[in-house]
């Protein structure tokens, strides 16, 4: 890992601005629809192909660090406010028959909304929106089981929680709704994919917004959780990067993004998704940054009592369990996370005397460390063996998966071989 981190310990990437996009008439009809409607392009941003990100944003000036990337009014968004001001949302569903959260609310208004094509408000900013995302967890079943083990896990589970939306959706539809539109039935008008491309779109463009900034009104039984997401126009184009730093807020009425790092003009400007490792950006949002400094190798308990890495007698075992230290560990560019040191440090001493005093301060000896860095070293050896194996048997597969599927797996695992 140590030769990978000083490559990529610069402060920032190379960016190379390819061409600018801002010829496309989709993004000139939602910037000229923004404009009208109050929308304010306060730092000359511009949207552009970069040959690492593809779409991105630049600016025509400098930021300095601190100052106010974008703002975008409210009412261009949509927010839980948004749509607890939309009269059918609430007639489509039966209350009765449970709640949506908030993902699955969004989800089926930008469905409802979408079909109403240039009759809706929003149709320069869905105008926008990619076809298609390319994501791990929209596959078929047949080929998520050739996908490599370490990746099958994340995959199901996104995938059972999608599958767990669509069943909420259709069992809530209200069978007597008509769209006013159309006329047509809540099952007619969301079908499967276009619900899924829908959840896609929340699950990668979405934005945190502070859900105390909504009052859910009482005739509102509906929503499950916190209404703390948003889909935001323009804004969501923004790119993530492990090296950027944002801060989001809400003021007068506008959706306002800080940045903490400056960047020079055409020099692409990144925002931050949140602490996200190489594993959770492709799962959640299909991309992935190669030498992402958040990347980690994560380990399990069970499997280092197998590969009989460490022994814990009882004593040990119940301090260890009692204060944490069988979860959360990992090994990343810095080495072994607090709690695995902790867990080598307790299987390396039977006196209990010194457990708490020596892990809490770190107060590890040079024989310990040595120790600690061996096993890392076995651990992550062992590892790079069983992805090289993984690469390989999938590549072998290659025929039995779609090629854009096939494609993006393997290169996220070919980048996953580098950082370990
Ligand atoms: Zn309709």
């Amino acid at each position: 890992m140590g030769r990978t981190y000083r490559s990529r310990n610069k402060k920032k990437r190379q960016q190379i601005f390819v061409h600018s996009e801002e010829t496309n008439e989709y993004i000139i009809n939602l910037k000229r629809w923004m404009i009208q409607r109050g929308w304010e392009n306060i730092s000359d941003l511009v949207l552009a192909n970069f040959s690492t990100t593809e779409r991105g944003l630049y600016s025509k000036r400098k930021i300095a660090e601190n100052d106010r990337i974008i703002s975008i009014p409210l009412k261009l968004m949509i927010t839980f406010g948004t749509i607890a001001s939309t009269s059918y949302m609430l007639e489509l569903f039966n209350p009765e028959d449970g709640k949506l959260t908030i993902h699955e609310l969004i989800s089926i208004f930008i469905v409802l909304e979408h079909h109403k094509n240039d009759y809706s408000y929003w149709k320069h900013y869905f105008k926008s929106l990619p076809r298609r995302v390319q994501i791990p967890w929209i596959c078929s079943d047949d080929e998520l089981k050739l996908f490599p083990s370490y990746l099958q896990p994340y995959v199901q589970y996104r995938r059972f929680k999608l599958e767990n939306s669509w069943q909420n959706v259709l069992n809530l539809t209200n069978n007597n709704w008509r769209c006013s539109c159309c006329k047509q039935d809540g099952f007619t008008l969301i079908t499967k994919e276009i619900f899924e491309w829908a959840y896609v779109i929340v699950n990668t463009r979405g934005v945190y917004i502070n859900p105390n900034f909504y009052q859910v009104p009482n005739n509102w039984p509906i929503l499950s959780d916190e209404p703390n997401i948003a889909l935001c126009p323009f804004l969501d184009m923004f790119n993530h990067s492990d090296l950027a730093n944002t801060v989001a807020s809400v003021v007068n009425d506008n959706y306002e993004l800080i940045s903490l790092t400056n960047y020079d003009k055409y020099e692409q400007i990144f925002i931050s998704y949140g602490c996200h490792d190489n594993l959770k950006l492709f799962c959640e949002y299909g991309f992935f940054i190669p030498g992402n400094k958040l990347d980690n190798v994560q380990l399990n308990i069970k499997n280092l009592f197998n590969l009989k890495l460490i022994k814990l007698d009882r004593r040990q075992y119940n301090y260890a369990k009692e204060k944490a230290f069988t979860e959360d560990l990992f090994v990343d560019f810095s080495g072994p996370s607090f709690n695995f040191k902790g867990l080598l440090f307790i299987s390396f001493n039977t006196d209990y005397h010194v457990w708490n005093e020596v892990i809490f301060n770190e107060n590890y000896s040079v024989d310990d460390r040595k120790k600690m860095y061996e096993i890392c070293v076995l651990l992550l050896e062992k590892n790079l063996k069983e992805l090289t194996l993984e690469m390989e048997s999938f590549e072998n597969r290659k025929s039995f998966v779609s090629a854009d599927i096939f494609e993006s797996v393997s290169a996220f695992t070919k980048c996953r071989l580098d950082f370990v």
